[in-house]
């Protein structure tokens, strides 16, 4: 397949994942049971371009700051 390869050397391997919510949808949101805890994860294969925008969100949960948006959708506990 690549012949070029053949004296390569094979140095690490690396996994990646791309997990997702129930319904595709992101999980994103603070879990109320768990005093503090805030989840954001289930980007899928949008996390790299999603993920600065997800984590400013999940910063000012964290922070107990206005979002300005609806996270119920993405309700962690869904
Ligand atoms: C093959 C592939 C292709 C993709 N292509 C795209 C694309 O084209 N466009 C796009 O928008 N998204 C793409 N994605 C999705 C994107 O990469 C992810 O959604 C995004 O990286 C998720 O960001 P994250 O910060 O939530 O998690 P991650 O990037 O997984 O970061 C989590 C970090 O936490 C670290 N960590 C884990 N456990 C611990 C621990 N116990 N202690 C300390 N550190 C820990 C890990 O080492 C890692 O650095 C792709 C994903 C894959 C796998």
């Amino acid at each position: 397949m690549a012949p070029g390869l053949a004296d390569a050397t094979h140095l690490e391997t690396r996994v990646g994942f791309r997990p997702v919510g129930p319904d595709i949808r992101p999980v994103l949101g603070a879990v109320p049971q768990i005093e503090g805890l805030v989840v954001v994860n289930g980007l899928g294969a949008s996390g790299l371009t999603i993920g600065p925008y997800a984590g400013s969100i999940a910063a000012r949960l964290v922070r107990r700051l206005d979002t300005g948006i609806d996270l119920s959708p993405y309700d962690p506990l869904r």
